[in-house]
């Protein structure tokens, strides 16, 4: 028997390893707890309460504490707490659930998979395309294509198709056949002179030409976020994915749209291909999806992708890959509930209708010494601080000054996300004009703050 700590913060200490945490910084300051949500707001054991600008992460749409989501779970935990959908099974909030994402998602779209997490459904994705290529007769054609900068999850596959080198070093990553192409971000990666156009014909250009060299009978698909998120919030130059896609058509490679930010309205559209026209053969949706209340993680795909999976289970007599939990019935009555609330309270016109405030008010922060870039599209932006603008030098060390105007956000009571050199904000869907103003203010607070 173990006695029990003085105070949660000793027991934390004492008893759990944190994801993405320095677990020595970690021993010594302990963590910050979390202990109430309520709309755009949380609060923290002292009772201190944050506007939540990142929405947990990038992921709790309608806000928290929304209690339709929590009667939503009680009446389904009441009814059939679980049930798998495994060899001919089914329940109704799972088959309910997929026919509704069939209708708001892009309509050539019609197959739903159900995972419990992005990163499953990640290397979920990986597995289909593979067993695809077996049945197709072209057991060489397995590479993906990613991009630096990427995310794209953390277990073996995906964390592979992640090119960001924090995910991988120490791990044996990439441990799948996967290359990692010029990330689309003008601003840190444009060389000299370049104007937007002649960057996307760059990147474009090595694609082509990394598809040519590695031999398109090799290239599987190409798996990308329409707005990258957790490496830095970069959106898309001009023309970029509808050449990306042109070059996929052209040889035979399906397109994945990762859509686990970007999906649900963040972007101003339902869904980030939309937003940047490209039709994708495979669509992964999480976050959002539940408002993170549950996990769950669904792909899509088109009846051409869900044919052959479905002739090589005929052959082979069943498709040897689920999850115990995936599709988890309680997860899927919160999505249909959550998805009924996007709906109903017109959350994505609500993006659509604050993008304008929200962006421009952001880039009013150009103007300060440090600010590099404000970029981002919908409810989503990223702030890049630099030590000289004109060279666009990072400062030293690296990551220092975005964990510091992330601390001093804290401590106007603003959360957002640092990362590498760059503030994450996703706030909830549910934000309002005075809620951006005061997230606005709090930010700005923040950044007036950083040692020059
Ligand atoms: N893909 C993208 C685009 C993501 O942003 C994330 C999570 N940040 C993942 C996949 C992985 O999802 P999870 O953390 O649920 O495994």
């Amino acid at each position: 028997m173990t006695t029990r700590s003085n105070s949660l913060q000793e027991t934390d200490i004492a008893y759990q390893l944190h994801p993405y945490t320095n677990a020595r910084v970690h021993e010594k300051q302990g963590p910050m707890i979390i202990t109430k949500g309520d709309g755009c707001y949380v609060y923290d054991s002292e009772g201190k309460k944050y506007l939540e600008g990142l929405a947990g992460l990038w992921s709790v749409g309608v806000g928290f504490s929304q209690p339709r989501l929590v009667e939503a779970a009680a009446k389904q935990m009441a009814e059939l707490p679980y049930y798998q959908n495994f060899a001919h099974k089914a329940h109704a909030p799972g088959i309910l659930l997929s026919e509704k994402l069939v209708e708001i998602t892009p309509e050539h779209l019609t197959k739903v998979f159900y995972t419990n997490s992005g990163s499953e459904a990640n290397d979920t994705v990986v597995k289909f395309v593979w067993f695809m290529n077996n049945m197709l007769g072209r057991p060489e054609k397995k590479k993906f294509l990613s991009r630096n900068k990427a995310y794209h999850g953390i277990t073996v596959a995906s964390g592979s198709l992640t090119g960001l080198p924090g995910n991988q070093k120490g791990f044996d990553l990439p441990a799948i056949p996967v290359v990692h192409l010029t990330c689309p971000h003008y601003y840190r990666w444009a060389e000299d002179g370049e104007t937007e156009a002649e960057f996307t014909a760059r990147l474009l250009k090595e694609a082509e030409e990394t598809i040519l060299a590695e031999g398109p009978e090799t290239i599987a698909a190409f798996i990308g976020e329409p707005v990258m998120g957790a490496g830095g919030v970069m959106t898309p130059p001009e023309g970029y994915w509808p050449g990306i896609e042109a070059l996929c058509r052209k040889y035979d490679i399906l397109i994945v749209s990762d859509e686990v930010i970007n999906g649900f309205g963040r972007t101003g559209k339902p869904f980030g291909c939309e937003r940047y026209g490209f039709k994708p053969d495979i669509l992964v949706t999480s976050k959002q999806l539940t408002s993170s209340y549950m996990p769950l993680a669904a792909i899509l795909m088109t009846d051409e992708v869900y044919q052959v999976i479905a002739d090589y289970t005929e052959q082979l007599g069943t498709l040897g890959h689920g999850f115990t939990a995936g599709g988890n019935p309680v997860a899927c009555a919160v999505a249909l509930e959550n998805i009924k609330i996007i709906e109903e309270q017109d959350l994505m016109g609500n993006v659509a209708r604050l993008e304008d405030k929200f962006q421009s008010g952001l880039r009013k922060f150009s103007d300060h010494p440090m600010v590099g870039e404000v970029r981002g599209v919908g409810l989503i932006a990223g702030i890049e601080l630099v030590a000289d603008k004109a060279t666009k030098k990072s400062y030293e060390p690296a990551g220092y000054i975005a964990a510091t105007a992330s601390k001093l956000a804290a401590e106007q009571g603003l959360i957002v996300r640092n990362i590498y050199e760059t503030i994450g904000l996703c706030p909830p869907m549910i934000i309002d004009e005075a809620q951006i103003d005061e997230l606005l203010e709090k930010l700005g607070a923040a950044l007036e703050g950083l040692p020059t």
